[in-house]
């Protein structure tokens, strides 16, 4: 095997933009998720090493010893982080110019020979779903023979087969020894979950067609490929021995209750290890369900609502009605499971009468929080596509994060602009979180603990600034 190190690069203060993230951005609070797809072909190279340099704090310079010590450099990349990836790739490369490197991620997937001709520091794109690939490189294959790759021979790129699918999710190995043995947990923080937490997959891909989302258009595909409940308990089990401070498990799949009948036995022996977790999930899982997740140690559910118009749902190919969504918040509430609900500002079909019906079905619906996104038009789903053939792509598509990494609003349509998405924003969080009960609430969780008290403070000094500063990068 190669020396191989597997690399989340420097990029803009607090960027959580890596190999973990789906949609890549500064947060309203500084938040990191674990750079889980980067641990998975980690776990297949032995003698590797993981850095996450935005979670860590590192900086170029702090990288840039290391170039010596390995033979491959693994890079996860995104959209908005590209160029400045790439010019990490370009620092390594010319610190030790023997240093094989190889991008991957959904924004390499998408556009290979583009990235391969951006630099001449990246030797190699793993396309869509990377983990053998990578693998069979760091075992030293030649590039050749390799399915799934893209490489240039004399400056000219050349593009290998695709690699079929996994199938047996089982045959790849458990990301939590990789957390152990290279990441720092405390590092990592989401504002809604407890700290410290643990999030993993189970699965992947998404039945859904959302025609927004980046990543079962482009790496997880539309069948949700999954891993045996035994195999996941085995791993919770392990992590619970390796990490005794974490406070919870999240799964992140893309919809982890795509398969209700797994998802209930997954339960059932989570409820034995009596550990704390959550997941995504869509807003139909019908109340038997959430009541034998519930009873078995869930705690919160984080739900992609994405709007409160039933006509911008089938714009978007959601495959949702309102209705459900309500009557799934209701079960929720009764059964006293926390949604963290996500929403979007700007998808096709956007018009202010729509933004006002969302910020009232979400008070209506009132999830424990939420987190407004901007509409973004990633290269490789059918929105992007949608956007270029529209006009209604404002800049290139590079640019959805303005220099300090926040996001920015990409479209524009002829009746509603990108300032007027871009202020909808603020407007919706000011709605939501400015009200009495909500306040109240939250206070309350606050008195429960002193930790929860400073954790609540900090992160409501960072919200602040975020809202406040947000003026000047429309
Ligand atoms: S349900 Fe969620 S994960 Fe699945 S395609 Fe839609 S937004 Fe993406």
């Amino acid at each position: 095997m190669m020396k191989t190190l597997f690399l989340n690069p420097p990029s803009f203060e607090g960027f959580d933009g890596g190999a973990g993230s789906r949609y890549q951005a500064r947060r309203e609070i500084r938040s990191f998720w674990y750079p889980t797809w980067l641990a998975q072909p980690a776990a297949l190279v032995p003698g590797s090493k993981l850095i996450d340099a935005p979670a860590r704090g590192l900086s170029v310079n702090d990288i840039l010893p290391l170039a010596n010590n390995y033979e491959l450099a693994i890079l996860h990349t995104s959209t908005p982080s590209f160029e400045s990836d790439a010019k990490v790739a370009e620092a390594l490369k010319a610190k030790n110019p023997m240093l094989m490197i190889g991008f991957i991620g959904a924004h390499v997937a998408v556009q290979s020979e583009l990235s391969l001709k951006h630099s001449h520091a990246i030797d190699f794109v793993a396309r869509n779903e990377f983990d053998f690939t990578v693998h069979d490189v760091a075992s030293g294959r030649p590039l050749a023979e390799i399915d799934g790759i893209s490489y240039k021979v004399n400056g000219k790129v050349v593009h290998n087969r695709d690699r079929a699918m996994i199938e047996n999710m089982d045959q790849l190995p458990w990301v939590v020894d990789v957390y152990k043995r290279d990441l720092v947990i405390e590092d990592y923080f989401i504002g809604y979950l407890q700290h410290p937490y643990v999030s993993l997959y189970t699965g992947r891909g998404c039945k859904s067609r959302c025609t927004f989302c980046l990543w079962p258009q482009t790496i997880g595909g539309h069948r949700y490929r999954t891993r045996s409940p035994e195999n996941v308990i085995a791993e919770i089990a392990r992590a619970k021995e390796y990490f005794p401070k974490v406070k919870e498990f999240f799964f992140d799949d893309d919809t982890f209750t795509d398969d209700l009948p797994r998802a209930e036995e997954i339960a059932k022996g989570l409820g034995k290890l009596g550990v704390t977790w959550s997941c995504n999930a869509k807003a139909n899982v019908p109340y038997e369900s959430l009541k034998v997740m519930k009873e078995n140690g869930l705690r919160l559910l984080l739900v992609g609502f994405e709007t409160g118009s039933q006509q911008i749902l089938v714009n978007i190919k959601k495959g949702m009605h309102v209705d459900m969504a309500r009557r799934f918040m209701a079960d929720c509430h009764k059964l006293g499971v926390v949604v963290h609900g996500t929403f979007i500002m700007g998808l096709p079909g956007e018009t202010h009468d729509t933004i006002e019906e969302t910020i009232r079905f979400a008070k209506e619906i009132n999830p424990y929080t939420i987190q407004v996104s901007l509409a973004a038009a990633y290269p490789g789903t059918y929105l992007h596509k949608q956007a270029l053939e529209n006009g209604w792509l404002l800049r290139d598509s590079s640019h959805i994060v303005a220099q300090e990494g926040f996001q920015v609003s990409s479209l524009n349509y002829p009746h509603l602009s990108h300032e007027e998405i871009f202020a909808a924003l603020e407007k919706f969080y000011k709605r939501f979180y400015f009200r009495p009960n909500k306040i109240a609430e939250i206070t309350f969780e606050m008195m429960q603990s002193w930790e929860m008290t400073k954790r609540r403070l900090r992160e409501g000094v960072e919200f602040f600034r975020f809202l406040y500063g947000r003026e000047d990068r429309v």
